[in-house]
């Protein structure tokens, strides 16, 4: 198990960090608007999927535009990660980091048990 949690902190921890670190002025009060934010950019990503995978594509889109687009995603919901939520302020960086771990744990876990489900 501690390898396991090594192996997770060592492949996204320095993205986490990279992320996290390139926006210290984060808020609290921001939330909600980061919520849309990824609303906005889900809206982008599946404009940009429909028209790449469509022969109509009039837009020219290309699944370049849809990595793009999904990078967009991942940097807004790492970012809101970072935020510290209601009971969390108190927390040392490294007990919220492994409390972040431990929740990611059980959801892959949680994903293998219904993958073994679907067989
Ligand atoms: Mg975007």
């Amino acid at each position: 198990m501690k390898k396991y949690f090594e192996r997770l902190r060592s492949t996204l921890g320095p993205t986490y960090d990279l992320i996290r670190d390139a926006h210290p002025g984060r808020q609290d009060i921001e939330f909600c608007r980061r919520i849309l934010k990824i609303m906005e950019e889900l809206g982008e990503l599946s404009e940009a999927y429909l028209n790449a995978s469509s022969e109509n594509n009039y837009k020219n889109k290309t699944y370049a535009d849809v990595r793009e687009e999904l990078t967009d995603m991942v940097i807004l919901v790492i970012d809101m990660a970072a935020t510290r939520l209601p009971g969390e302020e108190h927390m040392a960086q490294k007990e919220f980091e492994g409390m972040q771990l431990d929740i990611l744990h059980k959801k892959i876990a949680k994903w293998n048990t219904i993958k073994h489900k679907i067989k």
